[in-house]
């Protein structure tokens, strides 16, 4: 127990100890659940509104 560690960093999604690999993740996993997360925010437009249909129906 002489051996200096570095900071255990976490995994960001899980909170398990991150895999070198997969850094800042523990897996290929957990970096595909991040990734997804962030494409969903990225593609959802706050506010956005389905375009108005051009038909033009009369009632
Ligand atoms: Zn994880």
């Amino acid at each position: 127990m002489s051996e200096q560690q570095p900071e255990t960093r976490k995994c960001a999604v899980c909170g398990k100890p991150q895999d070198a690999a997969y850094r800042p993740f523990c897996s290929k996993r957990c970096a595909d659940i991040d990734l997804g997360r962030w494409l969903k925010e990225g593609y959802s437009i706050p506010g956005g509104e389905p375009p108005p249909d051009e038909g033009g129906e009369e009632s």
